[in-house]
């Protein structure tokens, strides 16, 4: 037998290294003409129409052909598919045909200062002319900034930051950092909730409850359990049964109210009940305000409605005021100082770069100079108000509203008539969530900067809308 090392030794006269030299004009040209169309201020009828073709073309041979299915990608007339152009003051945004929508989907809660809130702009583009990213060595005075920001607006003891950028790597830190807290006293096993969503990275994907995006990717994380969301007595008995197995509950992660679950809001009395069952059983609360927080159910976070400190929280989509990804993991010192020894034990290169941090420290000031928060619970309690007279028309069609703040759920009887009532208000010019798999419970999540006028027209559209299912049936 030959030994190890010379089995290792490349023949270099057997291996033939590839001289030719690429031919990269295609690329350079199509690169070139999308630069252009970025560099454009309108369109004209043919950039529109090569646009359309190429966003279409491209979306069903290098992306993914399902997305034609499900997004809004053909019009009422059918001529062009609906591509996205640009944004049009605080609340609506314009297709390349110049159609305007009004935008009641958010991003799904990433707007809450509006679309290019103007400070949250200028603090981006005036850090972007000295510095885009950090050096990765040397101190970077933004992340330190925006660190001390969040200890100040989030409740009780949070203090420590560690800045990713986005809400899945935000849960992913969290489920990592009470793991390392937690280990040294036997504690292994988490609870999240029924219709939980907490992402869909193999950690976060095991909080997320949906059997339809989990089981194709089993077995997952080993060690998380589900009880149904809202009921406190099951969370008891299953921290207690799961302690008498000796897998005790290092951490309980939860949604103060479920996003993706349909706007679930649960007991008022819940989250201090959780709250009491951690400490009582030394259970790590993270609270997953992802969606939640930054104002959108009309306080800056929605567990200050309750006074309930957890001992991490995470942060992601309106973080970056709608401008920059950014997400973060706040935590007690109690928790955050297993971080401590070893600052590397996770890391990511992008989390909390200077051009988020300087989004992130711009939102955080809008949100309060402007009291977004407290304008959210009132224009929320108009919007849902007038919803419900519109909705008390059709009883056959929708089965209820409900919302905190601007962060509202519309429950139709079906998925069927959810899909049909979003697919018309689209036309109409109001864009919601509701895709062909989801539509019984539309989500309602403006920027928290939408205007009353534009709660009332959007309220005309979806009687509109309503009126002419109700006739077609
Ligand atoms: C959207 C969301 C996430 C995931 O955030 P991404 O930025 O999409 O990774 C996690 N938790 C909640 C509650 C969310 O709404």
């Amino acid at each position: 037998m030959r030994s190890t090392s010379s089995s290792l030794k490349i023949d270099e006269n057997l291996v033939s290294i590839n001289k030719e030299v690429k031919d990269y004009r295609e690329v350079l040209k199509y690169s070139k003409e999308v630069l252009n169309f970025i560099a454009k201020e309108d369109l004209s009828k043919d950039d529109v129409e090569w646009i359309s073709t190429e966003t279409v073309n491209n979306f069903r041979d290098y992306v993914n052909p399902g997305f034609l299915e499900y997004r809004k990608s053909v019009t009422s007339n059918g001529e062009f598919a609906a591509v996205e152009w640009k944004d049009s003051g605080l609340n609506s945004f314009v297709d390349v045909n110049g159609k305007e929508y009004i935008d009641c989907l958010g991003g799904y809660g990433i707007y809450n200062v509006g679309h290019r809130n103007p400070k949250v702009l200028k603090a981006v583009t005036d850090q972007l002319k000295h510095q885009a990213l950090h050096s990765q060595e040397l101190l970077d005075p933004l992340r330190a900034a925006l660190a001390k920001l969040l200890a100040e607006i989030t409740p009780g003891d949070l203090k420590y930051s560690f800045l990713c950028n986005s809400g899945t790597e935000a849960v992913e830190g969290a489920i990592k950092l009470a793991k390392l807290h937690q280990q040294k006293k036997g504690k292994f096993h988490f609870i999240a909730a029924t219709g939980a969503f907490h992402g869909k990275s193999l950690g976060a994907l095991s909080a997320t409850s949906k059997g339809l995006f989990r089981k194709p990717f089993m077995p997952l994380v080993s060690g998380f359990k589900h009880v149904l969301y809202g009921d406190i007595d099951m969370l008891r008995k299953t921290v207690e049964a799961s302690k008498m197995v000796g897998e005790d509950i290092a951490a309980i992660l939860l949604e103060p109210i479920q996003g993706e679950g349909g706007v679930i809001i649960p007991p008022k009395n819940y989250l201090a009940q959780v709250r009491e069952l951690c400490d009582e059983f030394d259970i790590i609360m993270i609270v997953d305000e992802v969606q939640t927080g930054m104002g959108r159910t009309g306080k800056m976070f929605n567990v200050d409605y309750y006074d309930v400190k957890p001992d991490i929280m995470c942060l992601a989509k309106a973080l970056g005021g709608g401008i920059m990804p950014v997400g973060a993991v706040i935590a007690t010192e109690e928790v955050f100082q297993d971080f401590f020894p070893n600052p590397f034990i996770h890391t990511t290169t992008f989390g909390g770069n200077p051009l988020s941090c300087a989004a992130a420290i711009a939102t955080i000031n809008t949100l309060i100079e402007d009291k977004i928060p407290e304008r959210a619970a009132r224009v929320g309690d108009y919007f849902i108000g007038n919803i419900k007279k519109v909705i008390s028309k059709y009883p056959s069609l929708v089965k209820e509203v409900r919302g905190m703040g601007l962060m509202i759920g519309l429950e139709f009887t079906d998925n069927n008539i959810g899909y049909a009532a979003s697919k018309e208000l689209f036309n109409k010019g109001v864009l919601v969530a509701g895709t062909l798999i989801n539509a019984q419970t539309i989500r309602i999540e403006p920027p928290l900067t939408i205007e009353e006028k534009q709660c009332d027209i959007v309220c005309i559209a979806l009687d509109d809308a309503l009126k002419s299912i109700k006739d077609a049936r």
